[in-house]
Formats: structure tokens, sequence, C-alpha cells
């Protein structure tokens, strides 16, 4: 891969305006890196516990354990990951559906929840499928202002007219494919805080994902009662080869576990069939890993940037940041293509593959995606996606390692600008 003078000396830049920040982030990845291995040596991490089993997987000491760290390194009492759920959603669909019942509400106060949602909610869909509202479960939704805060003033309304028929208060931490800011964990801290001040008897949740790791602490360590994620995200360290995981208070994992096997059954059974051992390395990783996804976003929003070749980016280089997003608000279909091509061109993975805008199930407008990644449609390895629509924004997230990151980077930035007929 050769780049242009151009490229070399703008990441050059990029990196030297950085400096301080990445330091930072690494500060943030050694803490949180001392955490895990804190728990792993209490814990007694052994060989042994990653020895599979199968079956009922009955008294398999190396998923229980795990869930036990899992527990501390979040700040919860309890938790469960498994390789066995599919995705982020499913683990969401299994939190929401282990705390609703009949006749209670969810009340999301972050706005609208991520996409895959709205059918598991019942918002959108058939009727009939099994979603939460099939089963007579009611929403109910606060949008955040628009400077990206808590609509305190609709918050209070709902909670004091409803809120003895709230049973969660649901908060999405990462602001997804929307155009809304992350949230700090001070920020969701402040918040239940608040919703908590009003005496009422609900479980606050909070959909984690492509959150993990980016500060020191995590939601449950300010009050959540369930938080909730994905491992091909952050926890995952980029070696989980699938799976999800829900930590929070003793009661609500409980309820969420009769969800994920069987009343009765919860956290006593499920074969681990040999993944014990890339989800331990998952999370061994995941601070180091989430580090570096983080540290090839900023070099992003510096090298697309004012300072760069001049798009619009949310959030910019100056920023702090609470996940591992970028977006590049290109107002432009070409300039979008071609940030996908540079980042594919630039992937470990089927680099020599051209991404083309293609129609999806479930997308209104075409969509091109761009990964070349080692594990389907992991997000902490280095993608780029976008809706074919104004204002045409390429969404970037993750990086193995900081170095290949860079080269994604540097690579979609190059087709970038070759696409802008070399003007600025
Ligand atoms: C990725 C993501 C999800 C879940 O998506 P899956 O593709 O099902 O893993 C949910 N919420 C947010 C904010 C996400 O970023």
């Amino acid at each position: 891969m050769e780049f242009s003078e151009k490229i070399i000396t703008l990441a050059q830049s990029a990196e030297a305006a950085l400096a301080d920040t990445f330091a930072r982030v690494d500060k943030i990845s050694f803490e949180n890196t001392q955490r895990v291995m804190r728990a792993f040596a209490e814990h007694r991490v052994s060989e042994a516990m990653f020895n599979p089993t199968s079956g009922y997987g009955y008294d398999d000491r190396g998923r229980e354990v795990l869930d036990a760290i899992w527990a501390d390194v979040f700040g919860a009492e309890a938790a469960f990951v498994r390789h066995s759920i599919v995705n982020g959603t499913q683990a969401l669909t299994i939190g929401l559906f282990g705390l609703l019942r009949p006749g209670d509400i969810m009340f999301s106060i972050a706005g609208k929840p991520y996409d895959t949602l709205d059918e598991v909610i019942g918002n959108t869909g058939e009727a009939g499928n099994g979603s939460l509202r099939d089963f007579g479960v009611e929403y109910r939704q606060a949008d955040l202002n628009a400077d990206g805060s808590f609509d305190l003033e609709r918050i209070k309304e709902v909670i004091e007219t409803e809120g003895d028929r709230i049973k969660v208060v649901f908060i999405q931490r990462s602001k997804g494919y929307l155009n809304r800011k992350t949230l700090s964990v001070a920020q969701i801290g402040d918040i239940i805080s608040y919703v908590r001040s009003f005496g009422k008897d609900f479980y606050v949740v909070v959909d984690n994902c492509y959150g993990e790791f980016t500060e020191t602490r995590e939601p449950c360590a300010v009050g959540a009662d369930m938080v909730i994620g994905s491992l091909i995200k952050n926890p995952g360290g980029g070696m989980a080869e699938t799976g999800g995981y829900i930590a929070g208070t003793a009661r609500a994992v409980e309820l969420a576990s009769y969800r994920l096997t069987s009343v009765g059954c919860g956290l006593e059974v499920g074969a681990t069939l040999g993944q014990n051992k890339s989800m331990y390395k998952g999370l061994f990783y995941a601070p180091h890993t989430t580090a570096q996804a983080i540290k090839t976003a900023y070099l992003a929003a510096y090298m697309f940037g004012e300072d760069g070749l001049g798009f619009e980016v949310e959030p910019s280089w100056r920023e702090p940041r609470y996940d591992i997003i970028q977006a590049v608000i290109t107002h432009s279909r070409e300039s979008l293509c071609a940030i996908c091509r540079g980042i594919q061109a630039g992937s470990p993975v089927d680099a020599y593959v051209t991404p083309e805008p293609w129609a999806m199930p479930g997308y209104s407008d075409e969509v091109i995606m761009a990964a070349g990644a080692f594990t389907q449609g992991s997000s902490i390895e280095l993608s780029a996606d976008g809706p074919l629509r104004e204002p045409y924004i390429a969404y970037l997230q993750g990086g193995l390692t900081y170095e290949s990151g860079k080269i994604g980077i540097m690579s979609a930035a190059q087709t970038a600008l070759e696409a802008m007929g070399n003007v600025k």
C-alpha cells in the first residue's frame, strides 16, 4: 500500500496534535487492564477453566468463574456472558423480556433505541410475532434535547403520571447511528439519581454497546441495574468469536438468566463447547483493543476533519469520546463510497474486494458497507458503513491494532482525496 506525501504528512500532523490525547487513552487502558487482571487473579483463573463442556454443561467452572469476573469488572453484583448469545440485539431482548411483564411500561429516556430493537419492542413489525407489545408491554420515550442533554421536564411528567407502571427505564449509552451525543458514565449516573429521586420502583437498564472500557468505570458503578452488550464489539477484545453479556444487580441478572435458559435452570446450565478461552482472552484484551479503536477514531477525526480533508466530523478530535464510533459527514455520495472503498482496501481480510451500495433488508435507502474482518460483522475491527442519503454520513469504527487502524484510515483518506479531485 503506497500513500501520497500529503497523506503521510497529514497523519504525522495528526499524531503530533493527538500525542496528549493518546497518552490519556493509554492511561485509561492501563487502569482498565489492571481492573481486569486483578479480577483474574482474585478468581484464580487457571488453564483447566478453558476446557470444554458438553450437554447440559453442569459444573462448568470456567463459565462460572468468567461470570464472576465479568461482574467484578463491570462493577456489578452478578453477570453472565455466553457465546450462545448471537448478538447485542439478542442480549438486549433477553434482558428486556426477563424484566418486563404484561401491563408494564418500558420508558426510554435517551431517545429512540437502536434500530434492531424496534421490532423487539413492537414499534414496527407484524403484530403477533411475539414483541413486547404483543405481551402487553407498553412503550414511552423521552427524546434528548438538541444539545444532547436529557429532557428532564418530559421525564418528570412521564414518571409522575405513570411511574407506578414503569418497570424499565432504558438508556442507550452510545449514539449508535443516531445524530446525538454519546453519554458519559457521569451523565448516566446523574440521570439515574434524577429518575430515582421520584421514589418509584423500576430497573434502570443500559444498552452498553460500544461504550465498554472507553472510561474507567461502567454504568453499574453509578447505579444501573442492568448493562447489556455484544462480544463482537469492545468487550470481546477482537478475540471472542461471538457472544453477548448481561451484568447487573443479583435479582435483575437472575431474572434475565431465566429468559436465557429457563425459569429454574438459570445459570446452572450451558455447555461452553471450548469457547471459554476466547472469551477470557477477549476480556483480557478488551481494554487495550478498545484503546486501539479509540485512537483510530481520533486519527480519523483529525484526518477527515477541519484540520485535514475538511469534512464535517462528529465528534471532532478535540472532544472527549465515550464510544468508538466516528462519523464523517460527507454530503457527497462519491465521498462516502470512496471512504468505504479505502477502508476495505486497507483491511487485513478481503482487501481486494470493492464495496458497492446495495439495497438491504430493513433499510429504506441503499447502504454501503466496508469490512475486512476476521470475525463476521465484528465492529471492534475497522469497518465503515453508511446509508446512501443526505447528508451521506460514513460511520467508522474499530481497529484491532492502532497500526492497522492507521493504515485503514490513511487508505480511506487517500481514496477520499482522489475522489475529491485533490481539492481541499
Ligand atoms: C451494535 C449495537 C446494538 C446491537 O447490535 P447487534 O448488531 O445486534 O450486536 C445495540 N445497541 C447499540 C447502541 C449498538 O451499537
